[in-house]
């Protein structure tokens, strides 16, 4: 087993020039983790200094080209990864520079993917929860009399919106809707 690293900027493979947006490393607790810059690595052997890891090329790969093995330097300062570099100076350089102001830039996109995560998912679950009732509730008759503007108004603002009742499957329309929020959000 193995933990990924994703990154924002990506490496670049020697031999064919491809862009490799994560690596697989097992130098933590090998768990199917995901870390990107700023995440705290969880049974790193190196509370601070460099650890070399190797680059994985899928597109030479693909073609059968036999693998560069370049060099990957993950930078760890008080367990938490502040770099990715493919040249040592310059890892040895971000080691040197990491400070407070990483710190809090890390935290607060801690906190908001936290808080975004949290959004989602409540939105998610009520969207469900509304399609449950929508199916066991017994039909309704339509409302008639002074109060049926209301009545309809107050039943509309309680249920799911009309392209996904109407939808031919509205489970899917539900995960899609959440899906374009959560990309939103992403942006
Ligand atoms: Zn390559």
């Amino acid at each position: 087993m193995f933990d990924t690293i994703h990154v924002k900027k990506p490496l670049i493979c020697p031999v064919c020039g491809a862009e490799e947006s994560s690596l697989q490393t097992k130098h933590f607790d090998s768990c199917m983790a995901h870390f990107k810059i700023g995440s705290v690595l969880s049974g790193s052997p190196v509370l601070i200094g460099i650890i070399k890891e190797a680059l994985w090329c899928d597109a030479c790969h693909k073609a059968g080209r036999q693998s560069a093995d370049s060099p990957v330097y993950l930078i760890i300062w008080h367990s938490l990864l502040a770099g990715v570099e493919q040249d040592l100076a310059k890892a040895e350089a971000r080691l040197a520079a990491v400070d407070r102001l990483d710190l809090i830039a890390w935290l607060d996109e801690a906190q908001r993917e936290a808080a975004r995560w949290s959004r989602n998912y409540h939105k998610l679950f009520s969207d469900v929860s509304r399609w449950h009732e929508h199916l066991t509730r017994p039909p309704e008759p339509e409302p008639t009399g002074a109060e049926a503007e209301r009545h309809r108004a107050f039943r509309r603002f309680f249920s799911l919106p009309e392209e996904i009742l109407t939808a031919t499957d509205p489970l899917a329309a539900i995960l899609a809707a959440n899906k374009q929020v959560g990309d939103d959000v992403e942006d």
